[in-house]
């Protein structure tokens, strides 16, 4: 059993001690002390069905036992940077994640997080092209340092940083945006962009195959093949962002822009890939690689043995589990379920997203789609008083977002949506 601290005890250190600008979900936020494939554990062992933890790092499942006793023996060997010495960890594990990516995506740079991976990739593209302008979609989340946030285009995640170089296109969002779900008339705003507001040649675009803070909006069809052509065109470099969408999560595919027929320059994961370790990567062609070289790059735990040893064992984890076929089934069976919910209660203005990344928009009207935003806060809390987890994300903060470890079965789904239809 649990002697720690209580939730309020922690709650008051935290307060003290950690930045103010900490938040937590809840009104009484939950102190989770296990975790346990798709479940989490609170002070009193009380279970809760944890459907958004694959967001939050988790894909295999809360502490897997594979993945958990590579990074026991790695640790038990040895720790270190491998950027001056030899060791096979890192090797093997980049050569594991190539071999999961299409055409000449080959070359692996490996990070701490999503927010370094992109960092690193629009640095990348800027480098080769010698360009400066970068084109993200609005309500794009990419990270919070300096480049990134001006890549991330949500005022609520933006400081007052200088942030230059970045135009953010028209998201093609099928739900709300103008153009509904027709993606080629949301391109022809990229086509605008560098027309009119730059010299006519860009460094590159980035974004994400589906939005994950942005609320599970998956880009209009037809839209990235369309814009990856514009940019190839204006000489750009087309980065897809698959910290959220990545690692099997779509189910039908094992990368999200897999779903959208396209082949991009660079692409950055994090979060999943290590199953809670911090791991990121930004995976190239050795041609477009090869513009580190011109000065030196060093990152001291860039893939240290620990965490590519565990990123290694997540791969072998999702392929041995049939994750991407589970994510598929389950992901199939929860939104046929949850699209049904919506036929029933009006509350439920859209569903959407695919595999288990999958969305819930609220509306208090649907014609005007106005969002429901205490409504979703209600609803999560009672859900979490009944023992199940969601997330939460989109501008307005009325979209739940159900992204659970990939080794969420049907019976998890029913509870889920058993849960929803109560409220
Ligand atoms: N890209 C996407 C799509 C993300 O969702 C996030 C994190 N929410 C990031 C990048 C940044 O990752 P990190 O928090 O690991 O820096």
């Amino acid at each position: 059993p649990y002697t720690g601290p209580s939730a309020e005890e922690i709650l008051s250190k935290r307060k003290q001690y950690l930045s103010p600008s900490l938040f937590h979900f809840y009104n009484k936020p939950l102190n989770v002390v296990d975790g346990r494939m798709q479940y989490l554990f609170d002070e009193t062992g009380r279970r809760y069905l944890d459907a958004f933890g694959g967001i939050a790092t988790v894909c295999c499942g809360h502490c897997h036992p594979d993945v958990v006793d590579t990074i026991v023996n790695q640790t038990k060997r040895l720790q270190h940077s491998t950027v001056l010495y030899l060791n096979h960890a890192i090797s093997d594990f980049a050569e594991a994640l190539a071999s999961k990516l299409p055409g000449n995506l080959k070359v692996v740079f490996f990070t701490n997080s999503g927010t370094e991976a992109n960092e690193l990739a629009m640095m990348i593209a800027r480098l080769y092209t010698g360009c400066h302008d970068i084109i993200s979609l609005r309500n794009a989340y990419h990270g919070n340092a300096a480049g990134t946030m001006g890549a991330t285009a949500q005022s609520n995640w933006k400081f007052n940083v200088i942030q230059s170089g970045v135009h953010h296109a028209l998201n093609p969002d099928p739900y709300r945006g103008v153009f509904g779900s027709e993606g080629e008339k949301y391109a022809k705003d990229v086509q605008d962009l560098i027309q009119f507001g730059t010299s006519g040649n860009i460094a590159g675009f980035i974004s994400e195959a589906i939005q994950g803070v942005g609320g599970i909006i998956e880009l209009a069809p037809g839209y990235l093949p369309a814009v990856y052509s514009t940019i190839k065109k204006a000489g750009g470099l087309c980065i897809a962002d698959e910290v959220q969408a990545g690692f099997a999560r779509t189910g039908s595919h094992f990368w999200g822009f897999e779903g959208h027929g396209v082949v991009p320059d660079i692409v950055t994961m994090a979060k999943g890939i290590g199953n809670g370790i911090p791991l990121g990567a930004v995976v190239t062609t050795p041609e477009i690689a090869e513009v580190l070289t011109r000065r030196c790059y060093f990152n001291t735990f860039g893939g240290n043995p620990v965490c590519t040893a565990a990123g290694l064992a997540v791969l072998k984890v999702i392929e041995k589990e049939k994750l991407q076929e589970n994510a598929f089934v389950v992901g199939s069976y929860l939104k046929e379920r949850l699209t049904a919910l919506k036929d029933k209660y009006n509350l439920i203005g859209d569903v959407r997203g695919r595999g288990l990344m999958l969305g819930v928009e609220l509306v208090t009207d649907r014609k005007l789609q106005t969002p429901a935003k205490l409504e979703t806060l209600h609803v999560m809390d009672r859900m979490k008083e009944i023992g199940v987890l969601v997330g939460k994300g989109g501008f307005y903060g009325n979209v739940f977002r159900i992204t659970p470890p990939l080794c969420f079965t049907k019976e998890d789904a029913d509870a889920m949506d058993y849960t929803l239809a109560k409220m």
